[in-house]
């Protein structure tokens, strides 16, 4: 019996993945040249779908990268020239903090306890931040950052960046990328396909700040993967270096068929789903929702705190061949994480609060 996998990453795989991977097979992408007209043609597919799915401005570039974590390097080397800002409330959006510190960048961060989500209204913008770093989904806490509150951050901050991380959320929210200046994903988590594959979405804005920083003396903007470089390889849909040509066939094919659903639908089940196992916990005796505020609750990672050791809830699944995450960290033994991700079906999901009501 196979596993269903509710995982935040690498997650649930898409239903016709292996669909999707015979097709590739038979066209031998595995062997064509990422300067042939036929991975232009890939790339082109994959960008085209991806516009239409989540809304992504005509002027904005769509690049390939090893992972998301790369991203964070790329943003902060070719955008910031001095200092970053970072909202941060768990461990991805303490390492891209951290990350900044690695790259000698002034990095200022505004923390908040684990748990614990930011509103507009009480983010406080350092003065000199050239860039500020958000993470739409706190894939180690399941928190969020709801979308209103992001773009009323850009709307009050015009001259400086806005980077979102929208890594373990992607498609889902309603970001409006006309506004927000850059933001990325990686394709194991609400894409479910296999890792291997950052998405970097930027608007010329950041192309200008990156070309000028190229040519100041004393700054860097790095050797891999810069934005001019990837810029100016996208315009003929091609890449820097030989990239991840199997994922990004897979990712168009994958967003092809949301688009064919129509994103709406996939985010009122997504909200429909998530209201399901937010409504469980609240009366479950097993365990309880971990996180406070409903502004904040994420709907694509759900966070639970457990009345018995993690270990205990996980492992009796696991019997039922349904697969959850632990906790983060310092809340390994003591949460579980459920993905609500497109690829989890809501008969999955029911299945599995029948599962955990048993365990009660
Ligand atoms: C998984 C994750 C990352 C890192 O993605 P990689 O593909 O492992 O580089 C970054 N941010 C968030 C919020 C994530 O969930």
């Amino acid at each position: 019996m196979k596993n269903i996998y509710f995982t935040a990453g690498p997650a649930e795989l898409y239903p016709r993945f292996e669909e999707f991977v015979k097709q590739a097979v038979d066209e031998q992408i595995g062997s064509i040249s990422h300067r042939s007209g036929q991975f232009r043609k890939i790339y082109q597919h994959c960008v085209e779908n991806l516009r239409v799915l989540m809304n992504i401005p005509e002027t904005s570039g769509i690049f390939f990268t090893g992972s998301a974590s790369e991203v964070w390097e790329r943003i902060l080397l070719n955008m910031v020239e001095h200092e970053s800002f970072h909202l941060v409330n768990g461990s991805f959006s303490d390492k891209f903090y951290k990350y900044a510190g690695s790259l000698n960048k002034f990095a200022h961060k505004q923390e908040k306890p684990i748990g614990e989500g930011f509103s507009y209204a009480e983010v406080e913008v350092p003065e000199y931040a050239e860039l500020i770093c958000t993470t739409q989904n706190e894939t180690s806490t399941g928190v969020q950052m709801r979308e209103a509150d992001i773009h009323k951050l850009k709307r009050s901050n015009q001259k400086r960046f806005v980077a979102v991380d929208m890594v373990s959320s992607a498609p889902i929210p309603e970001l409006d990328l006309d506004l927000i200046d850059t933001a990325f994903f990686s394709v194991q988590k609400a894409f479910g396909l296999p890792a291997g594959l950052g998405v970097w979405i930027a608007n010329e804005k950041c192309l200008d700040k990156s070309k000028k920083l190229a040519k100041q003396d004393g700054t860097h903007i790095g050797a891999h993967h810069t934005l001019p470089a990837l810029w100016k390889n996208y315009e003929t849909f091609e890449t820097p270096a030989t990239p991840n040509v199997m994922g990004i066939y897979l990712l168009g094919k994958v967003a092809e068929d949301m688009n064919k659903t129509g994103i709406d639908t996939i985010r009122k089940e997504t909200d429909e789903k998530a209201r399901k196992i937010y409504k469980y916990l609240e009366t479950s005796s097993l365990c309880s929702i971990a996180v406070t505020n409903p502004e904040h609750r994420s709907r694509t990672v759900i966070v639970a705190n457990t009345n018995k050791p993690s270990k205990v809830i996980i492992e009796a699944l696991k019997e039922k061949n349904m697969i959850l995450g632990s906790g983060y960290g310092p809340n390994k033994d003591s949460q579980i994480r459920i993905s609500n991700f497109p690829s989890n079906t809501p008969e999955q999901v029911d299945n599995l609060l029948k599962e955990l009501k048993k365990l009660e």
